[in-house]
């Protein structure tokens, strides 16, 4: 099972799709690839792999940029859908020559990657980024679009602030009584009503019709709005501290579905997570190491398969590492490093053997990843199952990610 070097992997044309889309984020993958994360108003939320775009000659290296709608052509993939076409549609050219109106871009990016979910579809949401970022374009001032942008998608989070009415009591506030702005409770308290006091959480009625305003009026009105520099930070100070409600912070659970009942590990926010996950996808040889009924650990290169959260393998069933499994099912497993000691991805975790898993002949995931090395050096499919017959499955339990 020497490791070729290089490999293709065909690409059926109906598993292509097209989609506009905004880049959200992009981390550097490999020696010349990119992994992008989306926004799409049909998918909300996608894993995409540009490759070879960081070449001189790529043909789509310079357009993948954030703060642009694109029209993408990608390729269903495992892992990542693999972007082929990319055309741009509005550059919005001008946001990103001002500092501060690019780290606005910045900032609604990033909270529209923590707030969505990937693969659940939000249209508007994608439509509120794109309108954020076409007034942005326009020149209104970033701290308005930045508030306009939080209080909106407060809004499609359902947990839009109370401005109108007092969030204990339920009553309408009035012009001449004295407010307090309270975040964990969802808003605005009445002067009746017990809670912090005012010289901790008040808050003037200025600040308080401009986050009304900024729920009701349209962006024309409010870039035409003015108002004095402190109220402008009060109210800034307010949907800061609102902010952190707003679900999608920290670690993400997997649904137990999608993960297949498997231990919680893999953060899609998390760079070195999804890093190793790019590789669990790509790489075709790791490395395993299970430990001996006497304690002996032992390794041997594998073929593997990254599937729903778990590393599928088939085994050969006169293998002596299937008796160190049955004593011992902790096992590690390490994918290759870039040659130098760098770009570091090992796997702890906890392996079962499978006889019902489906085998190598039907299993079309597996039969595409190691296209040709299974003729090659395994006499194909049918041969390949009549030895490599037992599905090993593990679960893991610690990622190690250190990308190069
Ligand atoms: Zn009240």
């Amino acid at each position: 099972m020497a490791a070729l070097g290089c490999y293709r992997l065909p690409v059926p044309i109906q598993r292509r799709y097209t989609t506009d889309a905004i880049v959200l984020s992009r981390f550097d993958y490999g020696e010349a690839d990119r992994i992008l994360t989306l926004l799409t108003p049909g998918s909300g939320k996608v894993k995409a792999i540009a490759k070879g775009i960081r070449r001189q000659k790529s043909r789509i290296g310079g357009s993948l940029e954030p703060f642009a709608e694109l029209r993408l052509a990608l390729a269903h993939g495992r892992t990542f859908d693999v972007v082929t076409q990319v055309e741009v549609i509005h550059p919005w050219l001008r946001l990103r020559d001002d500092l501060v109106s690019f780290g606005t871009a910045s900032y609604m990016a990033e909270m529209a990657e923590r707030t969505q979910e990937e693969r659940h579809a939000v249209e508007s949401v994608y439509l509120l980024l794109k309108r954020g970022y076409e007034i942005l374009d326009a020149g209104m001032a970033p701290g308005r679009v930045a508030r306009w942008f939080e209080m909106h998608l407060a809004d499609e989070l359902g947990i839009r602030p109370d401005v109108d009415r007092c969030v204990e009591c339920g009553r309408l506030l009035e012009a001449g009584e004295r407010y307090r702005w309270v975040p964990p409770i969802g808003g605005v308290l009445c002067e009746r009503c017990p809670g912090p006091p005012h010289d901790t959480a008040g808050m003037s009625l200025e600040g308080l019709k401009l986050l009304k305003a900024y729920q009701r009026m349209d962006v024309e009105a409010l870039a035409a709005l003015r108002v004095r520099p402190e109220v402008e930070a009060e109210v800034e100070s307010a949907m800061r501290a609102f902010i952190p409600r707003v679900p999608g912070r920290g670690p993400r659970r997997r649904s137990a579905r999608a993960s297949g009942g498997s231990k919680v590990i893999f953060d899609p926010n998390d760079e070195r997570a999804v890093h190793a996950l790019a590789r669990l996808a790509v790489d075709r040889i790791a490395w395993l190491s299970t430990v001996t009924v006497d304690g002996q650990p032992q390794t041997m290169p594998i073929w593997f398969l990254w599937v729903n959260g778990e590393i599928l393998i088939y085994g050969d069933h006169r293998a002596r590492r299937n008796a160190n499994l049955e004593a011992n099912p902790r096992v590690s497993m390490h994918l290759n490093d870039d040659g130098s000691g760098n770009d570091i991805v090992v796997i702890e975790g906890e392996a079962r053997i499978e006889p019902e898993h489906p085998q190598v002949p039907d299993n079309p995931a597996y039969l595409e990843k190691y296209d040709g090395w299974i003729d090659q050096y395994a006499d194909g499919p049918a041969k390949m199952a009549q030895t490599y017959n037992l599905p090993i499955l593990i679960r893991p339990t610690r990622v190690v990610s250190i990308p190069g």
